[in-house]
């Protein structure tokens, strides 16, 4: 596996991942949200960003299922799904579910987190 590069701007959302809450930032001057870790605001280009814990909850957008993991470590876990899914809080948020769960568009999940060759990643843990 590719390891993330972790860096100062990017650190709580890893730390929170290890924490086993998903992570993100909301803007102080406009209120967006967004889940890749910035140093300014995607719509306003402001530096007030401010980290908050999601709930993690949310609902698939789309979803397909591997069945040739593109490395080693995923290798062993395939076949397996990736979702993209809206979380409640308004950022959408990639990860992957064991093909076990029965998603659909729409089905409401609950993000857990699962290792993988010593990094802890976002997972879907069960439908709601
Ligand atoms: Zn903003």
């Amino acid at each position: 596996m590719t390891r993330p590069h972790i860096t100062k701007e990017t650190s709580p959302f890893w730390e929170g991942c290890t924490d086993g809450v998903v992570r993100y930032q909301v803007c102080s001057r406009c209120h967006t949200v967004q889940i890749i870790p910035r140093t300014h605001c995607s719509a306003c280009q402001g530096h007030e960003l401010a980290w908050r814990d999601s709930n993690g909850t949310g609902h698939v957008l789309s979803h397909t299922t591997v069945h040739r993991a593109p490395t080693p470590a995923f290798r062993a876990q395939a076949p397996y799904v990736i979702a993209l899914i809206a979380m409640e809080e308004g950022f959408r948020l990639m990860c992957n579910a064991d093909i076990t769960l029965p998603l659909a568009i729409g089905t409401r999940v609950h993000i857990g987190f699962r290792q993988a060759d010593g990094v802890t990643l976002p997972h879907i843990k069960e439908c709601a």
